[in-house]
Formats: structure tokens, sequence, C-alpha cells
């Protein structure tokens, strides 16, 4: 005879949410799952009353210790499309699936904040500011988009819903993935073997990849110095994929032409960093694309549900690949 499953009454009757609120639209977030919870209780860390009941835990920075005595998790949620940090969090239990966000909303940001910063190069904006403040009337020759190549380091959910409105711009396109992809208009490359020649290609090389062991400092100095002479790097998927020293030093010799950079290895970027004062480095802290809280809490009721029905939740990480 087989013994009872001392767990199992447990999980049946955990219906919890816990909430960490350690993102920066925490407040938002928290009012968003309040208003999406139906019946189910939420408890915001760290007053857990009763642990054993908690079914779902969502997070993006887990504090430490945050999946102790949660006995009957049944569900780990991001809040947005990357999940690292949960991902490698101490004590997250083995077989409790880890589910990212994909979402409308993050899709358009991200799209918006790299194609500002195109524009802001392609269309020479960024010259036009010096020239207004020190008050020349200068025009500068047009360049066309259509001499103009973008590769996408990263064809996922981000790189290419990014694609389709750069499409209808004019750029050309190039992307680069695990696997080969076939997406209108965008010339797929694979694999560490074709990685070169992508970058060869890619005028401006936008690096939209999830933080794994194979990305992290994927982008050292010998793969910056495949791109284009005077290549534009916008850098959004997670910092330690690009090297910041070698970033600098391409950008000093000239071959790199400027940086958009959004992710960096040490967040927040520390204070003596050379990266914030380099003409030729523009700079935001880590802003480019956050989903809508209401979508957030709509995905986080939908794989709870999911899971309860004993059906796969969307958008979980695949442990093996890492993302
Ligand atoms: P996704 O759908 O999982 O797509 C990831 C893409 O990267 C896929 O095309 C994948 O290839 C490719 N890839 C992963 N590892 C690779 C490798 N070793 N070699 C070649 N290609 C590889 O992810 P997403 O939703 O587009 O998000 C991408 C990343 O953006 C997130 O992980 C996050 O780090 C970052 N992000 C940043 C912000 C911000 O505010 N800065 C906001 C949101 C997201 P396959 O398609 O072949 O699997």
């Amino acid at each position: 005879m087989s013994m009872p499953d001392k767990q199992a009454p447990a999980a049946n009757q955990a219906r919890g949410i816990l909430f960490c609120p350690t993102a920066s639209n925490a407040d938002l977030l928290q009012e968003a799952l309040e208003a999406a919870r139906g019946d189910r209780p939420l408890w915001i860390w760290p007053d857990v009353p009763s642990p054993e009941k908690v079914a779902c835990l969502v997070a993006f920075r887990p504090p430490p210790g945050v999946f102790e005595g949660l006995a009957a998790l049944r569900l780990v949620h991001g809040v947005g499309a990357g999940v690292n940090a949960l991902r490698d969090a101490p004590g997250r239990p083995a077989g409790v699936p880890l589910c990212r966000v994909v979402a409308e909303e993050l899709d358009q940001g991200m799209a918006q904040h790299i194609i500002h910063a195109i524009l802001r190069e392609t269309r020479d904006h960024r010259l036009y500011d010096e020239q207004q403040r020190a008050r020349i009337w200068k025009r500068l020759t047009q360049r066309h988009a259509c001499d103009i190549t973008v590769g996408i380091m990263g064809l996922g959910a981000l790189g290419l819903a990014t694609a389709r409105p750069l499409r209808q711009l004019g750029y050309n396109l190039v992307g680069w993935s695990r696997s080969r992809k076939s997406a209108e208009g965008i010339e797929s490359f694979a694999g560490p073997a074709e990685m070169g020649t992508f970058l060869s290609r890619s005028d401006f090389l936008v690096v939209l990849l999830p933080i794994t062991a194979e990305t992290h400092g994927i982008l050292d100095a010998t793969a910056l110095s495949k791109l284009p002479r005077g290549a534009v790097v916008v850098a959004v998927g997670r910092g330690g994929q690009v090297d910041e020293a070698a970033l600098l030093a391409a950008l000093d010799s000239g071959h790199l032409s400027h940086a958009h950079l959004d992710v960096f290895e040490t967040e927040p970027l520390p204070a003596d960093s050379a990266l914030w004062a380099h003409p030729g480095v523009t700079l935001t802290p880590h802003i480019a694309a956050s989903p809508h809280p209401l979508a957030v809490a709509r995905l986080v009721m939908e794989n709870l549900s999911r899971i309860e029905r004993g059906e796969p939740p969307l958008h979980a990480v695949d442990e093996a690949r890492g993302y």
C-alpha cells in the first residue's frame, strides 16, 4: 500500500499569492493583483501569516529566504520578460514552473525604446540637439533607412515585435537566435557558427538576449570587432552580455560610433563607471520596457488557474535552456 502524500492536502488547499514588492512599479503591481485576485488571499512579503497556503510567488528580484516554508508552492511568476533573478534564486524549489511575462504593452515599450535610439542616430537628432545648443543652423545629409541594416540579436518575443515596425520604417533587418526563424523581411542567422556573419552585417546591433551561461560576455572584444566600422550598439537584454571594457575601447578607437545602453553588469551603475560621462554613450537606468501591471496580474491568475486545472502554464521557462 502506498503511503499518503503528506503535502497533497496542503497543496490542494493552498490558493494564496505572495507578492514581493521589489520592482520599481511595485505599488501598481500590488493594486493590479488586488483587483484581479478574486477570493484568493494576497499576502505582501514579508508579511506571510500562512506560508503553507501560498500557491504562487510573484516577484522580480526575490528577497533572500523567500521560498522558506512555502511547502505548497505550485507556481513562481515573474513580473517581466526576464526572470533570471528568480531563475537563479537560492532555494527555488525544483519542479515548480517558473513563468515570465509576454504581453503586448511590453512588446510596444521595447519597440519604442529601440526605435527611439535608432532614429536618434540615423536621423542625426543627437547632433541636431548639440547644434541647437550652439545656435548652429546646419542641414546634414539625410541617411536613408534602406541603406542601413539593423541586426537583432535575440529573435524571441521582443526581438520579433521590434522587427515589425523597423521593417515598416524601411530598415534592412538581420536577426540571430539559437534556432533559425522564417519571419518575413528578416534574414535569419542561427547558432555560434553564424554569429560572425550576422555581426558583420549589423550597422546597428540590438542586443535582446536573455542572460544565460552562453550569453554572458557574448559581446567581447572579438565579437565587437566583427561589427562594421562606425556601428552603433543598442543594449537592452541584460547586463553582462556586453563586455563594458571592450565596448569602451571600441568607442575610443572609433570602431563603434555610439552605444545606447539600458542594462549593465552592475545595477545601479556605479558612480565611478566610465560609461556615465563617455561622449559615445547614451544611457538609461534599465527602463526599456515593462508590461502593464494589469496584464501581469491577469497572466498570473490565468497561469495559476491553468495549473489548478492540470494544464501547462503560459510562458514557462525551459529550465534546460535557462530562458
Ligand atoms: P525570448 O522570447 O525568450 O527570446 C530570446 C531570444 O534569444 C530567442 O530568439 C532565443 O533563440 C535567443 N537566444 C537565447 N539564447 C541564445 C543563444 N545562446 N544563442 C543564440 N540565441 C539565443 O525573450 P524576450 O521576451 O524576447 O526577451 C529577451 C530578453 O530581453 C529578456 O530575457 C530580458 O533579459 C530582456 N528584457 C529587458 C528589458 C529592459 O527593460 N531592458 C525588458 C524586457 C526584457 P531561440 O528563439 O532560438 O530560442
